[in-house]
């Protein structure tokens, strides 16, 4: 099918609830994807921090042979990849245990549940959640709740009780914000859909400790910004400060649906049998997947890979601050970045697709770029020359 036939079926078969750009994409192979029409792109953005070893990278296609075995058995029984998936998982981040979704917003659904059950157990009454403004934790009824945006709240009213908002990296209104109601905290370490925005250090030690001396749970969003994203394993490995609970979800099957929850075993085992549950959750396919991820991203030392192919960007990013007004700051860690505009930024996306590069516009005004983890320093060089020729076009 040619793109134009793809677009025709889904005007009339496909619900209007994205904003795509013309583009079908039919296959890829690491930072490279392949229209519909034959066009290749340098992909910079590999389905917004999702195919963290590139697209389609042999590690996963062949771990995917799993199908062949075993595809599901529900969690009424126990398989090899989940209980190999969550230790690996454990091993990586801090002592916990995991549970195993399919998706970002379910992970933060059961970061929110465990939170309050948690603190039900303990008969604290403190039931209550403190989210950031300008956060995104997914779509579904408590994650948009906890979601600090109310362009996306809109219609939807009435949400969770018991959620309040207060500015992203602003210790003592967090501060002030806590109750005897208050149970949980839920941060995302490096803020990703709002354009790259970086919780420092000294913040977050002081929100553990505001955490520690008050009973509160504190929830890491790790979504976008964990499993190697940043040049670490995980965002809270920047400040060392260690969450209750943390959720991932992205890059965590490098391509294939998968998110978890990782609880302080304390926390965790709050979730009795018959608390919480997801059918597909663990399910062996997507174990197998996320297992293959973590593998080649330890054999092919991928952290240290983000780490310098993102100072490398940085750097390059930067002069074109220099040479394009417009760009007022650049906001990077790891392989995660964004070039803060002072206007609108999806008539550069535009400009760069037409050009042959992949990135996308988050919050209005930042251009986003979060690519595979084994992108290359010539990739992201091709990408910057690319993006500067956009950035020379007169868009209004
Ligand atoms: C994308 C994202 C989510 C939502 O994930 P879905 O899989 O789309 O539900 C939640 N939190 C963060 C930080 C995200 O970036």
């Amino acid at each position: 099918m040619k793109t134009k036939e793809i677009l025709v079926v889904y005007e009339k078969f496909v619900a209007k609830n994205y904003g795509r750009q013309p583009l079908a994409l039919v296959k890829g192979s690491g930072s490279i994807a392949v229209d519909s029409d034959g066009k290749k792109y340098l992909d910079l953005v590999q389905g917004i921090a999702v195919n963290a070893i590139g697209h389609s990278p042999k590690a996963v296609v062949n771990a995917l042979k799993q199908a062949a075995l075993l595809m599901h058995t529900s969690n009424i029984f126990y398989t090899i990849p989940q209980g190999l998936l969550a230790r690996e998982l454990v091993k990586i981040s801090f002592p916990s245990k995991a549970l195993f979704v399919n998706s970002g917003a379910e992970a933060i659904e059961s970061a929110i549940k465990l939170a309050r059950k948690y603190q039900h157990d303990k008969q604290t009454g403190r039931f209550e959640i403190i989210a950031m403004e300008d956060s995104f934790h997914g779509r579904t009824y408590g994650a948009l709740s906890c979601t600090g945006q109310k362009k996306y709240h809109k219609g939807f009213e009435p949400l969770l009780p018991g959620v309040s908002h207060v500015p992203f990296a602003d210790f003592d209104a967090l501060k002030n914000a806590v109750t005897d109601k208050t149970g949980a905290i839920l941060i995302e370490p490096v803020q990703g859909e709002s354009g790259v925005h970086i919780a420092p250090a000294d913040y977050l030690k002081k929100v553990r400790e505001l955490c520690d001396q008050n009973g509160i749970l504190l929830i890491f969003d790790e979504v976008q910004c964990g499993m190697g994203r940043i040049g670490k394993w995980f965002g809270f490995q920047n400040s060392g400060v260690v969450p209750d609970i943390m959720t991932l979800a992205k890059g965590l099957g490098g391509g294939f649906p998968i998110g978890a929850m990782l609880a302080k075993p304390e926390v965790m085992d709050s979730f009795g049998p018959g608390t919480h549950a997801s059918t597909f959750g663990g399910n062996p396919l997507a174990c197998s997947a996320a297992l293959a991820v973590i593998k080649s991203i330890k054999e092919k030392k991928l952290l240290k890979n983000a780490q310098t192919v993102g100072a490398h960007a940085k750097k390059l990013v930067e002069k074109l601050r220099k040479e394009f007004p417009f760009i007022t700051e650049v906001r990077q860690t790891g392989l995660m970045i964004g070039i803060q505009l002072d206007r609108p930024g999806a008539g550069y996306v535009s400009a760069c697709r037409e050009r042959g590069l992949i990135i996308n516009c988050t919050h209005d005004t930042v251009l986003r770029m979060v690519p595979a983890l084994n992108v290359t320093k010539r990739e992201i060089e091709k990408g910057v020359s690319i993006l500067r020729e956009a950035l020379c076009q007169n868009i209004s």
